[in-house]
């Protein structure tokens, strides 16, 4: 472990330019350099390299980060190897240090459930060729899908036999800790007062059907050891596999290492869920992972788009097919860290679905959470019961290729054409349509691509593009209002903060509204710790000064932010950006507040990356591409963007609040409880008021 001071010391003498300038060709262009991305193929630079800011980006594939990120990447080196490798560079000597015992227990816990993962996918792998269960029941099945030997050992499909306990008596045979193979998901511990197991085998079999049964059972066997002060009964444990007499399909990380488990069940019996999935572990954290980037991300690059389909099956067959650019969002719907995963490889996806009707709502979805996220997203849904993986096997290769390059839609022809076909004649339902597809282009946030959006759309409607760029404003502006996001370059715009917004939308918009938490809230009040936490401002204090003039009180703006979340007790969400925070907290008592440097260089890495990605966001990436128009304007409003940020905040916890008592008032509960709900409600209705009455105020002035 290297030292702290001398990784400072790294950071220092490794300017980015330098150390990204042994690779890239960088030229001057403003206070930036450019040059053409390392990362990705491109001709025309996205490539940027901030000296000031000490970081790169490149607007093509989204990497970023500061040198020592740019030598990870492309050097392919961990972090300390990455320190190591600049410390030479820049003739720094380092003293190693030992590693503290928690930074080692928490490295050991995450190898050892590696180790264990890849041991489990050996073992699963061997039964599928060396027992007769395996053979018949697991290859059998394998072969009958019409999966191909060199397709079933790229992917390391398994079978794990059917008695109960095999696996996890294998592999503590070979030395593994029972603690890992538990915490890797791969084993169930049961423990029982009375030591009665075959009740517990019974209370398991039910409880196979879902996950969150699974994790109930295990939640309760960990309170009771846990928990010191229960009377010691003699505790009985035992261990059973999770994924017995089932297909295994490993779960490969970006880096090609198992990391979970989905398992399919060849039982017919209804009780049985067809798949279930590792748990949620150190190693495994569903939202952020996709089956088969490993093996797509190469092609993905190289094809620039991703395809995206349902199952683990659907990805097997299509890289059978000679279509390697796939994955798959397995046992979640789409999230946001999985589009984001995508992102590091193109900015194109193309969402392969079935043409079943969830399976079109799971594609309207999902366009707009790619599109939100500045993506290109094209679809293709399969005619209703088909599959990618039926499909594929019905045709030739070639055949199938080009389905899928012929029958690929923009998402504007493919809304239009689903949705026209009970349109027609009626023009109410066309108006319907028309807001629906304008809703989604508001999502994109380049203005570039949305007004290319638009013509497209007035091409295909026949609806004239004024008509529509004034539709696409108002919901523009009014999901401005409703982020109160940074403000934009003409402020008339927050001018028009109405707190009848809510009730103006329709409850379908009111619920999503809702149901969002407040993470771009929280997220905009971290960009402004960031970028200005250290800019002074100006504050009236209390009272008057001996000319009567009011007090004026210079203050860093993160003091302010402080002062304003701690006044009503408001915590982030998002722990990532509570640690942040945190930091901000603890450094401020020294009356000190640390800029993005201190959290570039941080320990965690995660941290480090989310300032990088703040600290270039769009508003300074105009910066970047144009002078300095947008950072001067938020710079002189920093105030106002500050209260913006803050106040949209706590507004959204009040409408969550509200949106509660309102759900309880619907179910009719009992009279008092009916006057208190209403008090409650009044009270914090009145505090909304007063909430945007002073933001109307602050901006105005
Ligand atoms: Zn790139």
């Amino acid at each position: 472990m290297i030292n702290k001071l001398d990784i400072d010391k790294i950071f220092e003498a490794a300017r980015v330019e330098e150390v990204v300038g042994d690779y890239v060709t960088l030229k001057k262009r403003g206070v930036n350099l450019i040059g053409l991305c390392p990362f990705h193929d491109e001709k025309t630079p996205s490539f940027y390299v901030s000296p000031i800011k000490g970081i790169y980006k490149c607007f093509g594939c989204g990497k970023g980060g500061h040198a020592i990120n740019f030598v990870m990447e492309k050097e392919m080196l961990s972090y300390p190897d990455a320190l190591r490798q600049l410390a030479k560079k820049y003739n720094i000597e380092i003293a190693e240090e030992q590693q503290s015992p928690e930074d080692l227990q928490i490295q050991n816990t995450r190898e050892s459930l590696f180790l264990v993962s890849a041991f489990a996918q050996k073992c699963f792998s061997e039964n599928l060729y060396q027992t007769d269960e395996g053979k018949s029941i697991g290859y059998g099945y394998l072969k009958e899908r019409g999966f191909r030997e060199d397709i079933i050992q790229k992917f390391q499909l398994g079978y794990s036999l059917t008695n109960r306990s095999a696996f996890t008596e294998f592999a503590i045979k070979a030395g593994y800790k029972t603690e890992y193979i538990v915490k890797a998901g791969l084993t169930i511990e049961y423990t029982s007062q009375s030591g009665n197991t075959k009740s517990i085998i019974e209370k398991e079999e039910e409880g196979n059907q879902s996950d969150e049964k699974f994790a109930e059972v295990e939640k309760n066997t960990n309170a009771t050891q846990n928990n010191p002060s229960l009377p010691l009964k003699p505790l009985a444990s035992s261990y059973l596999d999770r994924f017995w007499g089932r297909v295994l399909f490993p779960i490969h990380n970006v880096t090609g290492r198992v990391i979970a488990f989905g398992g399919r069940s060849l039982r017919t019996d209804k009780k049985t869920a067809k798949y279930i999935n590792s748990p949620e572990t150190d190693i495994y954290h569903k939202s952020e992972i996709l089956y088969g980037i490993f093996f797509a991300k190469k092609e993905i690059v190289s094809q620039d788009n991703c395809f995206l389909v349902e199952g683990y099956t659907d990805v097997i067959s299509m890289h059978q097919s000679g279509i390697e650019n796939v994955v798959a969002s397995s046992g979640t719907s789409l999230t946001v860290g999985q589009i984001k995963l995508i992102r590091r490889f193109s900015k194109n996806i193309t969402i392969l679905y079935d043409g079943d009707s969830a399976g079109i709502k799971a594609s309207f979805r999902g366009i707009d959470l790619i599109l939100e996220e500045g993506m290109n997203v094209k679809v293709l849904l399969f005619p209703d019961g088909e599959d990618p993986d039926s499909y594929s096997k019905r045709m030739s290769n070639d055949e199938f290729k080009s389905f899928i390059k012929n029958n690929s839609k923009d998402f504007i022809s493919f809304k239009t054409n689903l949705l026209m076909g009970d349109v027609q004649n009626n023009p109410i339902r066309k108006a319907e349509l028309i807001k629906e597809i304008v809703l989604s282009i508001a999502l994109i946030p380049e203005a570039i691509y949305r007004s290319v959006y638009v013509k497209e759309c007035s091409r295909i409607l026949d609806i004239e593009e004024h008509i529509l760029l004034n539709e696409l404003n108002k919901l523009r502006s009014k999901k401005f209002n409703e982020k109160n996001t940074a403000p934009s370059p003409s402020p008339s715009v927050i001018l028009n903060k109405d707190e009848n917004v809510l009730e103006q939308q329709t409850s379908e918009e009111k619920k999503q509204l809702l149901d969002a938490s407040g993470e771009h809230q929280e997220r905009d009040i971290i960009r402004l710790l960031l970028n200005y936490g250290k800019n002074i401002v100006i504050v009236e204090g209390e009272g008057l000064d001996e000319d009567g003039q009011p007090i004026s009180i210079n203050i860093s703006l993160a003091a302010l932010i402080i002062h304003e979340l701690q006044h009503d007790n408001i915590l982030f969400e998002n722990l990532l950006y509570q640690n942040i925070y945190n930091e901000f907290v603890t450094h401020l008592v020294d009356d000190k507040v640390p800029d993005y440097n201190f959290f570039i260089s941080h320990k965690s890495t995660e941290i480090s990356y989310l300032t990088v990605d703040l600290i270039s966001s769009p508003y300074i990436l105009s910066n970047w591409k144009k002078n300095s128009i947008f950072t001067t304007m938020e710079e002189d409003i920093l105030k106002k963007s500050m209260y913006n940020a803050v106040y949209a905040l706590k507004n959204r916890r009040l409408e969550v609040m509200i949106h509660d008592i309102q759900k309880r008032l619907k179910e009719n509960p009992p009279e008092e409880e009916t006057m208190t709900l209403l008090q409650t409600q009044q009270g914090l209705l009145e505090t909304k008021k007063t909430l945007n009455a002073f933001l109307g105020r602050v901006i105005v002035k």
